[in-house]
């Protein structure tokens, strides 16, 4: 029997590479999507490639040959994301589930023609409508499309969270989950600094100032896809309950959000309206005279601010500055 599927009652889950890594991962996977499906959910999935399968192909790959061609490494890649796909799919029949997987040009994700870092042009969404009509849950092989050639093409590495705004934005879906194994977007690298927060919400613009400082939490592309088409990315961990970081249009004005260091001497301290925040850019002021740092550049933007130093700045100093801009802030 074929159901009429409303994009407001889809969700699309994605599931990185450790959450897909073995047997019991793809069960812990299963349950969570077995819950949302049971809730009445239209569900459609999108995986990464097992574990570091990927690192493993590249590698593979570069001992057959120096001059790999991104073609043929795309054929490759691709079935990294297969394998999980298929994978997944087996357990969910298992369970007594209708699942169904889908590479990528299955699921009608056309693409340019760059090799090794393609770009979305269309989704035809009829194949995966019909599925999901039919009462199945769908799991799309992430990263991956094809081009006018009929050839496979991937999206950089990564590039399976692009999939999922991607297809949530070609569906009108509700929202988008990206699951993976943290719990969210942290005011600052929690492996370094103990006061660290996870953040419950944050701007798209936000969001894309924090990737580009090398936060390696969302693909850059599916921020600016969510962006794009409205689509809320909630980023969340598939081995707890708790609360994630919802990436969103909801704009607040005046919180410092987070402090991330790249590099040995940069530091960004990024917010929505950072610039007119005059109180916060002399307590910055403040804290570089304070501390003896010296500035090599600097640059305010509407939701950042950028500083190089002469100095090298270490785990105390990011930790203090954190403690002055973020940790006392009521807000977060
Ligand atoms: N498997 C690819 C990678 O490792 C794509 C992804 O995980 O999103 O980069
Ligand atoms: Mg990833």
């Amino acid at each position: 029997m074929q159901k009429e599927v409303s994009g407001m009652d889809t969700i699309v889950l994605k599931f990185g590479g450790s959450s897909v890594a073995d047997n019991e991962k793809l069960k812990i996977v299963a349950n969570k999507i077995i819950q949302l499906y049971n809730k009445n959910h239209n569900i459609v999935v999108v995986v990464s490639a097992q574990g570091k399968t990927t690192d493993k192909l590249i590698k593979e790959a570069q001992e057959l040959s120096k001059h790999t061609e991104d073609r043929e490494m795309d054929m490759l890649l691709s079935a990294g994301e297969q394998m999980s796909t298929a994978k997944l799919s087996i357990l969910l029949n298992e369970l007594g589930y209708k699942a169904i997987s889908l590479t990528g040009w299955q699921a009608g994700i056309y693409t340019n023609n760059t090799n090794q870092n393609a770009l979305i042009e269309s989704i035809d969404t009829s194949r995966i409508l019909k599925e999901l009509g039919q009462g199945k849950i769908v799991i799309i092989a992430g990263f991956q499309g094809i081009n006018e050639n009929m050839d496979i093409t991937t999206f950089g590495r990564g590039g399976s969270d692009t999939t999922a705004v991607a297809v949530a934005a070609a569906l009108d879906a509700k929202n988008c989950y990206i699951f993976s194994d943290v719990d969210g977007v942290y005011t600052t690298d929690p492996n370094k600094i103990k006061d660290a927060q996870k953040l419950s919400a944050l701007s798209y613009e936000e969001m894309l100032e924090i990737s580009s400082e090398g936060a390696k939490v969302l693909h850059n592309r599916c921020i600016e896809i969510g962006n794009k088409f409205k689509i809320p990315i909630i980023t969340k961990s598939t081995f707890n309950n708790k609360a994630g970081t919802m990436v969103s249009d909801i704009i607040e004005e005046n919180t410092t959000k987070s402090i991330v260091k790249k590099d040995i001497s940069r530091i960004s301290i990024i917010g929505n309206g950072i610039i007119r925040n005059i109180e916060n850019i002399k307590k910055v002021i403040q804290f570089i005279d304070n501390n003896k740092l010296e500035i090599l550049e600097l640059n305010v933007s509407e939701s950042k601010i950028s500083i190089v130093f002469k100095n090298i700045i270490d785990d105390e100093i990011l930790d203090k500055l954190h403690n002055l801009l973020i940790s006392k802030n009521p807000t977060q």
